[in-house]
């Protein structure tokens, strides 16, 4: 069994680490808060200070941070992984980022002797939890083929959607159309609610019919509870957008969709509740 090294344990990472100890790997760690790691220490994963070390003493080098700035850390900074890589070992990016950052990392990777995998996953934290995310990668097919048992111990759905940058277009075509769920769930919660009906009723029979999706079936639930804690944090929600309507602009596309949904969390962010999950939306119409 390869080595694992895993860099970034917040909400999505510290699931996902949890599958790969309970399927047998030996998991290294690390995290810029440390304590973020002492569950995972406890179930078995060890402990590394930086992720040079990482690198060092693994072989599948997964990481899962949160913008691309701290992709471009973990990978490039003095300690950072490309300081410390092992020649053949795979370096797997599953951290929502920019398409071309994961070519550059390719890019240096194949400098240095080394292959990565961009591979973005979908599926929130109750995927990550029940190790059903799905998981969008772009790279080489033989590297794809070598890391796939592991992708498999926390993926429901698992594709390789073409060469380095695939795997992160294809997850910003996923959060375009997240942009139209999220707001059209919040819009039909807010309409319902001054409608006078019974919102459980409403969310229970629409999501029987042809309105039926995976953001009114996770967190229509949630805001009827007023639980607004990440699940997906708001902040990274802005990011993924900016990100996909970078991308469009560079394609000559113009999604006005997209760039309102953006407009909408953009100000949810302004009135402080950028480490909301994405479900607060609703705060827009519900605290005025
Ligand atoms: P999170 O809870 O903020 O986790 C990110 C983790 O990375 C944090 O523990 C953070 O450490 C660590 N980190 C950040 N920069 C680092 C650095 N330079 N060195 C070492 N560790 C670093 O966020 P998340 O919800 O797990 O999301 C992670 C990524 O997955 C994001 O790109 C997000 O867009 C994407 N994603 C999230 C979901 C979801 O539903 N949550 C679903 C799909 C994709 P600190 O503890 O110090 O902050």
């Amino acid at each position: 069994m390869k080595k694992i090294g895993f860099i970034g344990t917040g909400v999505m990472g510290a699931s996902i680490v949890k599958h790969l100890l309970s399927a047998g790997y030996e998991v290294n760690v690390y995290n810029r808060t440390k304590n973020k790691t002492d569950e995972l220490v406890e179930l078995g994963a060890i402990w590394k200070d930086t992720p040079k070390d990482i690198a060092q003493t693994s072989e599948l080098i997964f990481t899962m941070v949160g913008f691309p700035e701290d992709v471009e850390e973990v990978y490039y900074s003095d300690n950072g992984i490309f300081s410390g890589v092992q020649s053949g070992s795979i370096l797997i990016d599953l951290t929502t980022s920019q398409p071309s950052l994961a070519e550059k990392i390719y890019k240096t990777a194949k400098e240095k002797g080394v292959s990565a995998l961009d591979a973005p996953v979908s599926g929130g934290d109750l995927g990550a939890k029940n190790g059903t995310v799905t998981t969008m990668v772009g790279g080489d097919e033989e590297d794809f083929e070598i890391v796939k048992p592991v992708f498999t111990t926390f993926s429901g759905t698992l594709e390789l959607q073409g060469p380095a940058g695939s795997g992160q277009h294809t997850k910003m075509a996923n959060q375009i159309m997240i942009a139209g769920t999220m707001t059209g769930l919040t819009e039909l919660l807010v309409y319902a609610k001054a409608a006078g009906l019974n919102l459980e009723k409403v969310l229970k029979t629409v999501g029987g019919g042809s309105a039926a999706n995976w953001s009114l079936q996770n967190y229509g639930p949630r805001i009827l509870k007023e639980d607004y804690s990440a699940g997906f944090f708001v902040k990274h929600f802005i990011k993924d957008l900016g990100i996909a309507l970078d991308e469009a602009n560079k394609l000559g596309l113009n999604l006005p969709s997209t760039q309102n949904a953006k407009k909408l969390y953009d100000q949810l962010k302004d009135n402080g509740n950028g480490d909301d999950g994405t479900q607060a939306l609703i705060k827009l119409w519900w605290e005025k």
